[in-house]
């Protein structure tokens, strides 16, 4: 049987439904056999899923996901193996977090104009202290009434100038990647689908700047990409000398499958070996 590797998962110390714990369990239940937890904006789950994955014998990487500071679409930043009590970082995300939760306030104003009336205290306890994501809002809205479900919700709220969608501020590309390395770990492009690209030269031709900056690797297996979208980031990210990833985005909401990024599909064992080759070698250049 195929190792199963998954380095792009959310957990409930950011806006996955299971906690770091449960998370590890889930993932060593359907045979991956190592992991990374990459939280939105938060290394707060680090601690209880390294232990945990320790217990068990799971490989595991402590990761970090940045909402970066970009015009359209989204951008979003992994960081792989960061030294999660590196304090500039600690610093950073603190920061971020104050961002989110002055933004929970806005969202909270922005839904309420539009007729949608709930408390941000029940958002509040949703989210347990993690900080304030899009979907901690859904899963109260839901429990109101006002969608039947979470992708509902997304259907008609919180996104593209419909209520409730209040831009966060972000943090700039350069200085996270400058975190990121500075806390000792890999920045990684995710799903770079998400910037909203209108074709791949488009994409390629940003890469050059961002290697500038120190980004390192790129996501070409993910969920979000076809199977012609994977091969052709796959193709950039070598012609590009950056390490190649892949990763779910497990959120623990029956979306997709941990260890898959989707319709069954499994991530290239070499993915992981070459992670292993390149830290190392990062490592030592490092000394
Ligand atoms: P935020 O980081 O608070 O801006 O929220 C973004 C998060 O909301 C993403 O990481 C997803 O987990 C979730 N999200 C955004 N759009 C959708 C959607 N259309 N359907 C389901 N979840 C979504
Ligand atoms: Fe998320
Ligand atoms: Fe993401
Ligand atoms: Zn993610």
């Amino acid at each position: 049987v195929k190792k199963k590797i998954d380095l792009h998962t959310h957990s409930s110390a950011s806006d996955g439904l299971l906690s770091p714990s449960e998370l590890v369990d889930h993932a060593v239940a359907n045979g991956v056999s190592a992991l990374a937890l990459t939280d939105h904006d938060t290394v707060d789950g680090l601690d209880e899923a390294l232990e945990h994955a320790g217990r068990l014998g799971l490989e595991f990487i402590p990761g970090v996901e940045f909402s970066v500071e970009y015009p359209r679409g989204s951008f979003h930043l992994v960081g792989l193996h960061v030294d999660h009590a590196h304090e500039e970082l600690l610093e950073a995300l603190r920061e971020l977090k104050k961002f989110r939760d002055s933004r929970a306030e806005r969202i909270i104003l922005d839904l309420k104009s539009c007729g949608v009336d709930i408390p941000l205290d029940d958002v509040l306890s949703e989210a347990g202290g993690a900080p304030i994501g899009k979907p901690h809002f859904a899963r109260v809205m839901v429990r109101f009434g006002f969608a039947a479900n979470v992708e509902e919700v997304f259907l008609n709220y919180l996104v593209d100038g419909k209520p409730g969608d209040v831009k966060k501020e972000k943090i700039e590309l350069s200085r996270a990647i400058g975190l990121i390395r500075k806390a000792g770990g890999i920045p990684v492009l995710a799903h770079p689908v998400s910037l909203e690209f209108a074709s791949f030269r488009e994409l390629e031709d940003m890469i050059p700047g961002m290697i500038e900056m120190g980004l390192e690797g790129i996501e070409a297996y993910a969920c979000m990409h076809t199977p012609e979208q994977v091969d052709a980031i796959l193709d950039i990210g070598r012609r590009h000398g950056l390490l190649v990833t892949g990763g779910s985005d497990f959120h623990g909401d029956g979306k997709v499958e941990i260890g898959s990024y989707g319709d069954g599909r499994k991530f290239p064992a070499e993915l992981l070996d070459e992670l292993r080759t390149y830290r190392m070698k990062s490592a030592a250049r490092r000394i």
